[in-house]
C-alpha cells in the first residue's frame, strides 16, 4: 500500500471510529473481551460458545449470541468452533491495562528537580512532573515553555515516585527510536523525517540546532527536534556508547551528554547534508546525515 496519506486514511475515519467504539459500547461485550483475555493469558486454545457464555455469566443464549456477533471479526475471531481475541481485541485490553483511557487524569507526580536549566542566562533548575498523561520538563525560575512527553499511566504507577522522571525519560527515548525506525507512536503509520528548512509547511525555530520535522503520513502527528535526535538508537552511536561503557537505554536523556553537548550544522543543500558532532568516549565524532536523516558518513 504505497499511497498511505493522511487525507485518504482520515477520510471517513469519523464514521469508522464511531462504528468501532460502538462495537464495544456495551457491558456484555466488554465482559466477553475480558473473558477471552483470561482465556488467552491462561494459554487455553480459545473458548467454545458455551464455555464463553458460562465465563461471562449470561443466561440468555440469544442475547449473548447477539453481542458476541457484534465483536466478530474486528475484536474476536472464530476458529474451529472456538473463539479468541484478534490483535485488535488484545490491543484494546492492553490499552485499558495501560490506563490510557481511564487513569490519565488521576495519575500525577509532583515536580522534582533533575538538573540545571539549559536556557542561557538562567540559574534555575530543570524540573519534571507528571500530569495529564505527560512528563513535563520546565524550569523553577525562568518561564521557558515546558516540554511535554506522552507517557502512559501504567509506566508511572508501576514505578517508585522518585524514579518516575528517569523511567519516564527511558520510555520517551523508546518513542523517539520508534519514530527513527519509521513507525508512528500513535497509529503505527509511516514516519517521514525532513529538515524543516526544506519542508514546505515548516520553518526552523530551534536555537543552535538544525530543525527536523518527524511526521506521520497516516495520522498527521508530528514532532520537531534537532537533527541529533536521528542518532538515538542508531547502530553507529549505540556501538560507540557501548564501547565507552555506556548502556544508553538506562540513562535519562538529561544525563546523555553526547546529546546535550552535540553541535549540528547544515553543511550541504544539494544534496542536503547535516553534520552532527557529538562527544562519545572522550572523542569528538562527526556524523553526516542526508535529507531524510539517514547517516551517510562518519569522521
Ligand atoms: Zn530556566
Ligand atoms: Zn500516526
Amino acid at each position: 500500500m504505497g499511497d498511505v496519506t493522511r487525507d485518504n486514511l482520515l477520510a471517513g475515519s469519523g464514521v469508522e471510529l464511531e462504528r468501532t467504539f460502538g462495537l464495544v459500547a456495551s457491558d456484555t461485550r466488554i465482559d466477553i473481551l475480558r473473558a477471552l483475555w483470561d482465556v488467552r493469558v491462561s494459554d487455553e486454545d480459545g473458548a467454545s460458545f458455551s464455555e464463553l457464555r458460562e465465563r461471562v455469566g449470561v443466561s440468555d443464549g440469544g442475547r449473548f449470541n447477539y453481542h458476541l456477533g457484534k465483536l466478530v471479526p474486528e475484536f474476536v475471531r472464530k476458529r474451529d468452533e472456538r473463539y479468541e481475541l484478534t490483535h485488535a481485541g488484545a490491543k484494546l485490553i492492553g490499552d485499558a491495562v495501560s490506563g490510557t483511557y481511564t487513569e490519565t487524569a488521576e495519575t500525577s507526580v509532583r515536580p522534582a528537580v533533575v538538573g540545571d536549566c539549559h536556557m542561557s542566562g538562567c540559574d534555575g533548575n530543570t524540573t519534571v512532573e507528571y500530569r495529564d498523561g505527560e512528563l513535563r520538563f520546565g524550569c523553577d525560575t525562568c518561564d521557558r515553555i515546558p516540554d511535554g512527553i506522552p507517557v502512559p499511566p501504567i509506566v508511572v504507577e508501576s514505578t517508585d515516585a522518585d524514579d518516575v522522571p528517569a523511567v519516564g525519560s527511558r520510555f520517551s527515548m523508546l518513542t523517539v527510536e520508534r519514530a527513527n525506525r519509521g513507525f508512528c507512536h500513535l497509529c503505527d503509520g509511516p514516519i517521514t523525517q525532513t529538515v524543516a528548512r526544506f519542508h514546505p509547511d515548516f520553518e526552523p525555530v530551534l536555537d543552535g540546532s538544525v530543525d527536523v520535522i518527524h511526521e506521520c503520513r497516516a495520522c498527521g502527528e508530528w514532532r520537531r527536534s534537532g537533527a541529533r535526535s536521528a542518532l538515538i538508537g542508531h547502530p553507529v552511536t549505540v556501538s560507540l556508547l557501548y564501547d565507552a561503557g555506556v548502556d544508553y537505554r538506562e540513562i535519562p536523556h538529561w544525563e546523555q551528554t553526547w546529546l546535550s553537548e552535540a553541535t549540528e550544522r547544515l553543511v550541504g543543500e544539494d544534496p542536503v547534508r547535516v553534520a552532527v558532532t557529538a562527544p562519545i568516549g572522550g572523542a569528538e565524532h562527526r556524523f553526516i546525515l542526508d535529507g531524510s536523516l539517514d547517516v551517510v558518513d562518519r569522521e
